[in-house]
């Protein structure tokens, strides 16, 4: 992350939460299969142990499909180019990552993809079976069959970082609606808003590499998959406080997450240290310091919004008092969130020892938004900055991340949400 080394912020002084990592459960290819009939081509992974996957493609030749396979264990065998059937000409395996591995295949004919599914075992079947079944089509056709990517999430973030429109106002020449527009008119389930916030930027490239990997990149990258798998799980509202290499202060990043409603902020950052042996993630959250610290600015510029309750009518004193309230809940939030975070990250990747630490951390400083700092791996450890540049960790490591954010809201947030709502929390 830089900070500790480089700017100071970080001032640790209590240590809570362990975790240890469990062991990995690896997939192992047994090998695939090509079903090739008139248009259709099945292309068939029998796998002993379930898949996890990601798909991604390009436009490279007639077109080229790429599986990433996360804990995938290939013979040396499986890694040489072959010739395939169908729309496939030839296909191959290369290791991804430390426990990944990502198919190649390329098209003879051009094609797009039809429908992705597992089998599980069953009856005398006791392989799983990752089934893609590709039918021709045009290059565009191709890509737009693709898992959807998010190359630019400005219009997202702007939509859920504008103010919300005036509804005292109709339009001058409002036709009455029809019943069934009525219908229609029922307001959406409300979602739950999460920052994602990749650290540094720009002209502060955080900590980097000994081959060279600079933080900000790969915090970016990591940032990016993350919101792509929640926007799909379809329950959060996201917003990123960078998409691109931009220089982004703390405080503008704190502001962003409560300008926008956040229900839960995450940074996304990459450690450094000069003992280069130590590796594995660890979470931070704000310090009893850090509460102090934020008190004080609060003070400072009278700020007393929290949790929907604007305390200033109150006078300086009460003020203060339901500000503390404030962030107790706060804190115990973003450790119940950090807990999470470390149990869906044990064994998906290394974890640092008693990984949840709590610190002075500028950008964890909104007393109303739960909020963690995720180390992800150490940048100066060789291994991890490997994984940190591997689209199979980030996609391992980044699902993680997003199960416990479906966690952490099921056991928690839900509830947490509502009682704000219901302006019963104090
Ligand atoms: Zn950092």
């Amino acid at each position: 992350m830089g900070h500790r080394l480089k700017v100071g912020l970080l001032s640790l002084f209590s240590w809570t939460v362990f975790a240890v990592a469990g062991p990995l459960e690896a997939a192992q290819l047994l090998g695939v299969r090509f079903g090739p009939k008139g248009d259709v081509t099945r292309v068939v992974f029998d796998l002993m142990g379930a898949p996890d996957y990601a798909i991604y493609g390009d436009d490279s030749g007639n077109g080229r499909l790429m599986i990433d396979f996360i804990d995938l264990s290939l013979s040396p065998a499986d890694q040489a180019y072959r010739p395939g059937q169908g729309h496939i000409g030839r296909y191959g395996f290369a290791a991804a990552g430390e426990e990944g591995a990502r198919a190649v295949l390329d098209f003879n004919k051009t094609a797009k993809i039809k429908e992705v599914f597992v089998l599980e075992p069953a009856g005398a079947v006791t392989k799983h079976r990752l089934v893609v079944d590709l039918e021709t089509a045009d290059m565009p056709a191709f890509l737009a069959s693709l898992p959807s990517r998010y190359p630019d999430l400005t219009a997202v973030i702007e939509q859920a970082t504008a103010p919300a429109p005036a509804t005292a106002e109709p339009p001058a020449a409002t036709i009455p609606p029809s019943p069934s527009q009525k219908e229609v008119a029922a307001p959406p389930p409300e979602r739950l808003t999460v920052v994602i916030d990749p650290g540094h930027g720009g002209a502060d490239p955080g900590a980097q590499g000994q081959s060279g990997t600079l933080e900000k990149n790969v915090n970016l990258a990591a940032a990016l998959l993350l919101a792509e798998i929640l926007e799909k799980r379809g329950r959060y509202k996201i917003v990123l406080t960078r998409t691109g290499d931009t220089r982004i202060r703390p405080d503008a990043r704190e502001t962003l997450a409560r300008n926008a409603g956040a229900d839960l902020f995450i940074s996304l950052h990459a450690d450094a240290i000069a003992q280069r042996e130590l590796r594995g993630a660890s979470v931070y959250t704000l310090s009893e310091q850090g509460s102090e610290r934020s008190a004080r600015i609060a003070k400072e510029e009278g700020d007393y919004v929290f949790y929907d309750l604007d305390a200033s009518s109150y006078g300086e004193d009460v003020g203060g008092i339901l500000l503390k309230k404030a962030q107790d809940k706060t804190n115990t939030a973003s450790s119940l969130f950090a807990e999470s975070l470390i149990e869906n990250l044990s064994g998906k990747t290394p974890l640092l020892n008693r990984t949840h630490r709590t610190g002075d951390l500028r950008v964890l400083l909104a007393p109303d938004v739960p909020a963690v700092l995720l180390e992800m791996a150490f940048i100066s450890n060789a291994k991890d900055e490997a994984n940190l540049n591997s689209p199979v960790w980030r996609a391992r490591a980044m699902k993680a991340v997003a199960d416990s954010i479906d966690a952490y809201f099921e056991e928690y947030g839900d509830r947490q949400y509502a009682s704000n709502r219901a302006g019963g929390a104090y």
